[in-house]
């Protein structure tokens, strides 16, 4: 495992956009004193940055820790019990930059019926591609689990539920958002959640129009380009907090 020496300016940047990340999950309400989220250290290298075992709203760069893809480390701070997922969604996809496992209150609810969350927003085309497919844990490890993903056997189900797509859910727990970059899987994460919100809502009103995947393609194209805007009104939303914290910068 390599040491900060030598990992430049972009280093630097990456763990202070990882504490950014954690807190604007937070403040979105996609994370609570629970979820995480992962950033891969470099395109092509079987390593992640996730951070120890505390609540995202606190994470500052110090709690941040590199893990290799069995989920070990050299630091032997406790650890958070599901890294599992990100390590073996790094291993399955390569194309992953960034991985956000989250239980925000609107998208479990779909992971309980047989209603399969889609796009029905234009900011949600990323979902629009397929029916979203829920992770079923008894089909790996029966029915008496706690339901969380906390072993490499778990961390490969759930991938392969997650197969090549954007957004996978976990039945009755929560779900997973994945995308080429640290900020695009906020961004999905975020939108996940909006989503899940307005087709509830829909429901309740009549029968949803949904996104062709066409559309959602397109549109997907589109909102590609404007996550940086998302990114930048996020991000100062949640500034007063990280200057209070000493972990930006750091
Ligand atoms: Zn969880």
């Amino acid at each position: 495992m390599k040491t900060d020496t030598g990992r430049g300016p972009s280093w630097s940047d990456l763990r202070d956009d990882l504490v950014v990340a954690n807190r604007i999950l937070v403040d979105q309400h996609v994370l609570d004193a629970f979820g995480h989220v992962s950033v891969r250290t470099a395109p092509g290298e079987d390593a992640f940055l996730l951070s120890r075992n505390l609540a995202p709203g606190l994470v500052t760069a110090a709690d941040l820790v590199e893990y290799d893809l069995d989920g070990d480390s050299e630091d032997d701070r406790a650890p958070y019990l599901e890294r599992f997922i990100h390590a073996e969604i790094y291993r399955r996809r390569p194309d992953v930059m960034a991985v956000v496992h989250s239980h925000s209150a609107t998208v479990v609810p779909f992971s309980v019926v047989q209603t399969p969350l889609r796009a029905v927003l234009h900011m949600a085309g990323f979902l629009a591609e397929r029916p979203t497919p829920v992770f079923e844990i008894r089909d790996s490890a029966g029915g008496a689990t706690d339901l969380l993903v906390t072993s490499s056997k778990l961390g490969q189900a759930l991938a392969e539920t997650l197969g090549d797509g954007t957004v996978a859910l976990m039945r009755g727990h929560g779900s997973v958002a994945v995308a080429g970059s640290l900020r695009a899987a906020v961004y999905r994460a975020v939108y996940t959640e909006v989503n899940a919100r307005a087709q509830a809502e829909a429901l309740a009103l009549g029968t949803p129009i949904y996104l062709t995947p066409e559309e959602g393609a397109t549109a997907d194209r589109t909102i590609g380009g404007q996550v940086e805007r998302a990114w930048g009104i996020w991000c100062d939303r949640v500034r007063a907090t990280l200057a209070g914290s000493g972990g930006h910068g750091e």
